[in-house]
């Protein structure tokens, strides 16, 4: 396995400072963290350390453009997003390479990343004039109703280190087309994207003030300074669903609107009668996009006892036959976890899920340092008490249960706190449309191994989080609806 160093000088434009009201800037005192490649361990880079001081400053830039903001015409928005759009897709290569550096995904699958996000930027910049109220009559023939959408005011934006463009864009994105100025925290591990994305957006004309971004190493005492001003009107969260309880109760404070995209636990289920073949290619995505690393990942294999054994045999030879590498390489399928303790807490689960009984067909132990590899691992004859089923794995390990009858499917399906993805491949389109009734999730993808798409709504239900990022629906988490009664106009 190669180890050759990578750095950012690849990535020229690359920013590491604090950016807040229209100016790039060093964090109070100067302060700094770095930023590691996680498949060489090397750093990559300092990036200014923002204090509870320096949030503040950002929060105070949000709130002092927030009026002007909301007052811009949904057209300029729109094509500020749009520009943006054009700059992320020509620059495909830079912010690849910076996302592979910093995260670890392959290149490829960095490259898709990049337009995943691209099109949340141009989606957003076309809803942004789409948003309307209405006029109506009230029942009594009266009143006249008049509802209209309002930017719900400065925002904060929490995301996580495993997409860091596209996390990142679809908070931003809708945002700016409602009229919401923004402080954005990114991951400890992974901030440089988000600046990159900001100086795009920046470059495609949005104003001073509207967009704030304040990376840190001290997550808890930052992000408290401000979430509980009063001035602050939104929190949206991506992460752990640990996390997001903790803010949800930070946001009682002052009420404030939440969107939560929490954890997942995503079941996966093969039915006698579907294509085995579209199965375990279905498969390969929902469980190694990201080297299991999302919060969608296909989490438990539910496979009917009829096509068990075959399901198993061509999953773990198309798991087995996968590079395994730094993912700047060209050749590599699976690059590094994000970090040692990661890698940890999954090799653990299938220490466990071994002790229960599970049976290793391929993988199932670390590879050596340096970088946090893992290979892809596929545990058959998984014991239903066995941890993994319970927990995010977060990492390539496929567990497999077998099943015997529909309703037992959807009992074990929906066994977990969580409700965020789910997948099933039949054949059968009643069965399918039973499924869709019945599975507790916010998102299904039938006879299809990825759900995440700009124009659908994303979230989960259950303790997978609250609100929807994307389609129609994305806009509404940064729009308030306010109505005004107007007395009879014939009186
Ligand atoms: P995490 O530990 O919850 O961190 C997410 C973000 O919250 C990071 O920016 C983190 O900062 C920050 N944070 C941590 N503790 C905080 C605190 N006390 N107060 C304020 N902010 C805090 O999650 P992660 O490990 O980065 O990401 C993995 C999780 O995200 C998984 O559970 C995954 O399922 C979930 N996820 C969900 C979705 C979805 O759409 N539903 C999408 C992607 C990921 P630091 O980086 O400094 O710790």
């Amino acid at each position: 396995m190669s180890t050759k160093p990578s750095t950012i000088r690849d990535v020229e434009t690359a920013e590491t400072r604090i950016y807040e009201g229209g100016q790039w800037r060093d964090a109070q005192g100067a302060r700094t963290f770095q930023v590691f490649d996680p498949a060489t361990e090397m750093p990559l880079a300092s990036v200014a350390d923002a204090t509870p001081d320096d949030a503040l400053a950002a929060l105070n830039s949000a709130v002092a453009a927030q009026r002007d903001w909301a007052r811009t015409a949904p057209r300029v928005r729109s094509e500020i997003l749009r520009r943006a759009f054009d700059a992320v897709t020509a620059r495909t290569e830079e912010f690849a390479a910076l996302i592979t550096l910093e995260m670890g995904k392959p290149l490829a699958e960095a490259r898709a990343e990049v337009a995943y996000s691209a099109e949340f930027l141009r989606w957003f910049g076309e809803e942004a004039v789409r948003s309307t109220g209405r006029f109506g009559t009230a029942p009594d023939g009266r009143t006249r109703l008049l509802v209209g959408k309002f930017p719900v005011g400065p925002t904060l934006l929490i995301t996580p280190w495993n997409f860091p463009l596209a996390m990142a864009a679809r908070k931003i994105a809708p945002a700016i087309a409602a009229g919401c100025t923004m402080v954005l925290k990114p991951a400890a591990l992974t901030p440089l994207t988000s600046l990159l994305l900001t100086r795009v957006l920046a470059d495609a004309g949005l104003p001073p003030g509207v967009l704030n971004v304040i990376p840190t190493s001290s997550a808890a005492q930052t992000v408290s300074a401000i979430i509980t001003d009063p001035r602050l009107r939104k929190v949206s969260f991506t992460g752990s669903t640990e996390v997001g309880r903790r803010l949800l109760g930070q946001s009682a404070t002052h009420v404030l609107r939440t969107s939560m995209e929490l954890g997942g636990n995503a079941p996966f289920l093969v039915f006698d009668d579907a294509d085995i073949d579209a199965a375990v290619d279905g498969a390969i995505v929902a469980k190694l996009r990201n080297m299991g690393q999302a919060c969608t990942a296909a989490n438990r294999f539910l496979v009917h006892e009829s096509v068990v054994e075959e399901f198993t045999d061509k999953l773990t030879d198309r798991m087995a036959a996968l590079v395994v590498g730094p993912g700047i390489d060209p050749d590599t399928h699976i690059g590094p976890l994000i970090d040692e303790v990661s890698r940890r807490k999954v090799h653990d689960l299938v220490l466990d899920a071994v002790e229960h009984g599970a049976v290793v067909r391929t993988g199932g132990a670390p590879l050596p340092s340096p970088g946090h590899f893992y290979p892809p691992t596929v545990l058959a004859d998984v014991d239903p008490g066995s941890c993994l089923l319970r927990e995010e794995i977060f990492g390539p390990v496929a567990p497999i249960i077998r099943f015997e009858t529909e309703p037992e499917a959807i009992a074990m399906a929906n066994s977990t706190e969580y409700g965020l993805a789910a997948y099933a491949y039949t054949r059968d389109t009643a069965r399918g449309l039973r499924l869709m009734e019945q599975l507790e999730t916010g998102m299904l993808g039938l006879n299809v191994g990825v759900v995440s798409n700009p124009a659908a709504p994303f979230g989960g239900v259950k303790q997978s989080g609250l609100g929807r990022e994307g389609g129609l629906e994305g806009i509404e988490e940064y729009l308030e609806t306010r109505y005004t009664a107007v007395g009879d106009p014939y009186a």
